[in-house]
């Protein structure tokens, strides 16, 4: 535990922890500048770092936190306690694999072209941490609710949507349907995104004709292997 960030350098000067929660908002050293210690120092560079924050992040912040590689980025009112925990076990003990995994991708992965990806989601956070995720591999296009992304699948032609299952006026179901039922569109292959995370959930929404499904918050392993299987069935 640490109070700030001038706390927190001290102590990952004494032991380097397998893990780190790391607020932005912080007097003095904040969480921007510790990130930057952590990353410039050989010992700490590949340290997983989870950004939980209440901050309203900048598009210049959000490139500032990709470019020094966090493992994930959460919003304070978008996860409880469970999601926390599970984040964070994922953390420890995925984190690993993953960084084995990238390291052995050759250059120039074999994925035909840039993927086009919708995201429909009426959250601006929710929006801007799927996006963080998703924007050094695929071209984003972006929706706000159903009706718009609807229209943007017919004008832009996505390889994929991700679709919030709690929309405004047209839910993620109705969104689905009128999908389902358009010729043009139908092919599209849809994952569900869903705050809800009981149990059973998963069932119904993929009875429902989604070609996936993830419950928020998002995990960015979890996510790229649910594209990678619904696109190219990996
Ligand atoms: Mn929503």
């Amino acid at each position: 535990m640490a109070r700030n960030g001038k706390e927190a350098m001290e102590e990952i000067g004494h032991v380097v922890p397998d893990a780190m929660i790391l607020d932005l908002m912080m007097p003095e050293v904040d969480g921007f500048s510790v990130l930057r210690m952590i990353r410039s120092d050989e010992k700490t560079a590949s340290l997983p770092v989870l950004i939980l924050t209440a901050k309203h992040i900048t598009k210049e912040e959000l490139a500032f936190l990709k470019v020094n590689h966090i493992y994930q980025l959460i919003q304070k009112g978008d996860i409880g306690r469970t999601g926390l925990l599970s984040a964070v076990k994922a953390m420890v003990s995925g984190d690993r694999e993953t960084k084995t995994k990238v390291a052995e991708k050759p250059p120039g992965h074999p994925v035909r072209g840039k993927p086009t990806v919708l995201i429909v989601e009426d959250n601006p956070d929710n929006m801007m941490t799927i996006k963080a995720l998703l924007l050094d591999r695929y071209t984003v296009i972006e929706a706000a609710d159903g009706m718009s992304g609807i229209q943007q699948a017919r004008t832009q032609n996505p390889d994929l949507i991700l679709l919030d299952i709690s929309l405004p006026e047209m839910d993620g179901y109705q969104v689905l349907d009128t999908i389902r039922k358009e010729e043009a569109l139908q092919h599209i292959p849809v994952i569900a995104i869903t705050a809800k995370a009981m149990k059973g959930d998963r069932e119904e929404i993929l009875s429902h004709g989604f070609d996936g499904y993830l419950s928020k918050p998002v995990d960015g392993q979890l996510l790229e292997t649910t594209i990678q299987r619904v696109l190219y069935g990996t």
